[in-house]
This record gives structure tokens, C-alpha cells and sequence, in this order.
């Protein structure tokens, strides 16, 4: 049995950078950057009014208040490209480009116009209202970096440098492969032996979350046959197999025996952690195999844990995909003597800013509709039988 940080350095190992694509800008929120951005132009690309009012030199408003002779208007969009000279002034709108000469702009507030004249009534400092010409960013910059991921905010970024396509990592692929004779589908009754597959849709949400395109296969069933059929093909045509089930020692357990039988290479195939202990993790040629046990509790923690981290590596994700955060502990807890325990909680924030780690109240690790509020794990090393409230612990968040 391994440790959960060795077999996450395992999968690391593993997890090769999927090739780049160009992808149209709009397409590409919550993708993977694969170029460093470069900015095409200074950010402002000239000096910018920051203020509707005049545009003028600060030197004439020695005497108040005072009169300028309004020589001309620069509005965004339609600049004024004259001299301002002395005794002069430029009508000017927020966002227009300041005219040389001018060294400050004058708010509309504290004026008068009136036929050809402004009456300014307060003085100026140099550069009031003024953003500089690339002041914000200078031509050739580097904005953005590869293994970012793109936000909201970022595209902002990129349109403004002209990124009509940008260079992503290619989506991974992931198939998702729900084995056990209980399962039927979610639009059946399960009769008196069975429950509705559920697995395949949460590891489904977790991959897309990931990045992933997702291919859900029919139900295999405790069949021996039928699923070394199904993985072979389902492994041919993606980048990551993810299988739900059928890894621990019952007899109708066949997943291992599958993989054994294609010849995949298995890395790993018990973990010390709690939930998730029978997790497997192979290779068949590139693509790489997550068998996750059925639990749909222990399935949403190991995806999270090993999966979802091989995707974001295979992305090029620069953010790991486990990073840790501290919290105080709301309420005592109990640990494992033999192995980690990753304990569903919600992280929340006090009235003194403290980030407060709150154990859910659930029945135990098949307790999926408790998990369901879940919004990160508690991390519990092996060894501690108990961690008291008030104790500072790590935690992983889970994604939303
Ligand atoms: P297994 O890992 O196959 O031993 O399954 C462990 C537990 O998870 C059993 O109670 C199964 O019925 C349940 N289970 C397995 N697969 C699924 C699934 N796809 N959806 C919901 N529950 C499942
Ligand atoms: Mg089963």
C-alpha cells in the first residue's frame, strides 16, 4: 500500500502533456494557455482623458478663474490632433486622447462655456486626469504565461492584444465506464437487488470540470468478457479511462482482472487512504486507467485526489489541482491509525476572517447526499485517532 502524495507523484510521472491547438478566443474560457501573451501595443496606446472637461496647460490657471479660448474638441475615437497653446483649451471626453501641449484635463464640473470661451474656476496639477501612455503595459510585455488557466478577466486581455485564436492544450479525452451487475440506468426502476447508476455522472461532471470531453459507455455489467471488451475499445479512443467499481476482493470484482488480461501496466493498485483504498492505476499504451472504487463517495474523493491531478497535468496546468489550504477545525474528528482520511467538510470563513474547516454531518462513506454539500476534504494523516476542534488542519477543495 502506498502513500497518497506517492501515488500522485506516480500519476505525475505518467501524465504527459496532451499536444496544443489554436482554439478560436471565445471558445477557450477555463482552457489551458499554451504561448505566452504578448502585448501588440502600449496599454493606453496614448495618453488618455480620465475625466470629461478640458484638456489644458496647468501653467494658465495661474490667476482664477480663468478664461481659454476653446480651440478645438477630442472625443473617443475622433482625437484632436492640434497644439495646444497657451491660453488655449480642448473640449475632451473620458477615454479621447489628450492633445500635445496640454498637460492636464479640467472636469466639466468646475467650468463654464459660453460661445468659443471656457471659464475654468480651479487650477490643475501636471498629468491630472491624465493615464500616461503605457503606463499600464509597454508593447511586447508578456501579459499572460503558459499553464494559466483563462479566466473571465483574462480574455479581456487577450482580445485587447489582438488573440483571435489563442494556443491551448488540447482537451483531454475521457471515457467513463460504470461496471456492477446492480446498476440500471437512471431512467429505470431499480428493482428489488438494484440502485441507479450514479458514478457516471458525477466522474462525468468531474472531468468536464477538468477540462475534459467526456464520453459516458453503457454499463458493463460484472461481466469478465463484456468489460475487457469495453475498456480495450474505450481505452483505444481516449487519453484517460476512468472505470467505477469491481476493484476491491469480491468475487464479482473483475476490474483488475480485465486490465491484467489487455496487458495494461499497473502502477499501483491500493492506496492508504479513507475513503478510496482499492484505487488502481494503469497504462494501456498512452492512455492512462483510474479504477476507482464503486462507493460514490470514494469515486468523487479518488477522482478528485488522482484523476482530476493527471488532467490538469496533462494540460499543462501550471495551479495544482490539490492545492492545500489551511482552517481551523470546527468540530472533532477521527482519523485512521493505518491510513489518511480525506473527510468531506465546507470551508467557510469567520467574523475574524479565520477560514473555518466544518466536518459535514453524514452516515459514513456511502453517504453520497451529504457529500453532495461537500465543498473540500479535511485531511487527516495516518496515524492520528482523533484531531480535536480548534486543531489547524489542511484541507483540498473540491471543485465546484
Ligand atoms: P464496488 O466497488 O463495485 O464493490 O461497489 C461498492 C459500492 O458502490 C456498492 O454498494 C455498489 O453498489 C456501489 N456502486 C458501484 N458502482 C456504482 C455506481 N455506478 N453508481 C452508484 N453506486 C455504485
Ligand atoms: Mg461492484
Amino acid at each position: 500500500m502506498i502513500s497518497v502524495s506517492e501515488a500522485i507523484r506516480i500519476i505525475l510521472e505518467q501524465s504527459k502533456p496532451l499536444p496544443t491547438e489554436r482554439a478560436p478566443l471565445a471558445s477557450t474560457l477555463r482552457r489551458i494557455l499554451a504561448e505566452e501573451i504578448v502585448a501588440d501595443s502600449d496599454l493606453p496606446p496614448f495618453d488618455r482623458a480620465q475625466m470629461d472637461g478640458y484638456a489644458l496647460r496647468s501653467s494658465d490657471l495661474a490667476n482664477l478663474p480663468t478664461r481659454l479660448r476653446l480651440v478645438g474638441e477630442s472625443a473617443a475615437g475622433r482625437g484632436w490632433h492640434g497644439v495646444v497653446k497657451e491660453g488655449e483649451a480642448v473640449r475632451i471626453m473620458t477615454g479621447a486622447p489628450v492633445p500635445v501641449g496640454a498637460d492636464s484635463v479640467q472636469k466639466v464640473e468646475v467650468t463654464r462655456e459660453e460661445d468659443e470661451v471656457v471659464f475654468v474656476k480651479e487650477a490643475t496639477q501636471p498629468g491630472q486626469f491624465i493615464v500616461p501612455r503605457a503606463s499600464e503595459i509597454r508593447r511586447g510585455e508578456k501579459v499572460l504565461l503558459p499553464g494559466e488557466e483563462i479566466n473571465a478577466a483574462m480574455m479581456a486581455v487577450l482580445a485587447s492584444f489582438g488573440y483571435a485564436e489563442v494556443l491551448v492544450s488540447r482537451r483531454p479525452r475521457v471515457a467513463v465506464l460504470a461496471t456492477g451487475t446492480e446498476l440500471v440506468k437512471v431512467n429505470e426502476k431499480p428493482g428489488a437487488d438494484q440502485i441507479r447508476d450514479s458514478n457516471t455522472y458525477s466522474l462525468a461532471s468531474y472531468a468536464q470540470l477538468a477540462g475534459a470531453f467526456v464520453e459516458r459507455l453503457p454499463l458493463a455489467g460484472d461481466d469478465p468478457e463484456l468489460l475487457k471488451r469495453e475498456i480495450r475499445d474505450a481505452a483505444q479512443r481516449s487519453d484517460v479511462l476512468v472505470l467505477s467499481g469491481g476493484v476491491s476482493m469480491g468475487v464479482y470484482d473483475f476490474t483488475k482482472a480485465a486490465l491484467k488480461a489487455l496487458g495494461a501496466e499497473i502502477f499501483f493498485e491500493r492506496v492508504s487512504l479513507r475513503p478510496g483504498k482499492p484505487t488502481v492505476f494503469a497504462r494501456m499504451g498512452r492512455t492512462l486507467v483510474f479504477g476507482l472504487p464503486g462507493n460514490p463517495v470514494s469515486v468523487s474523493v479518488t477522482f478528485n485526489l488522482f484523476a482530476r491531478t493527471a488532467l490538469s497535468a496533462m494540460q499543462g496546468c501550471l495551479a495544482s489541482a490539490l492545492k492545500e489550504e489551511w482552517a481551523v477545525l470546527e468540530r472533532n474528528v477521527k482519523g485512521a491509525i493505518e491510513r489518511a482520511s480525506y473527510l468531506p467538510a465546507q470551508l467557510e470563513t469567520d467574523e475574524s476572517g479565520r477560514q473555518i474547516a466544518r466536518p459535514l454531518k453524514w452516515g459514513g462513506s456511502s453517504d453520497f447526499v451529504a457529500f453532495a454539500r461537500a465543498t473540500a476534504l479535511i485531511i487527516v494523516p495516518e496515524g492520528l485517532r482523533f484531531v480535536e476542534a480548534g486543531t489547524i488542519v489542511r484541507t483540498v477543495r473540491l471543485p465546484g
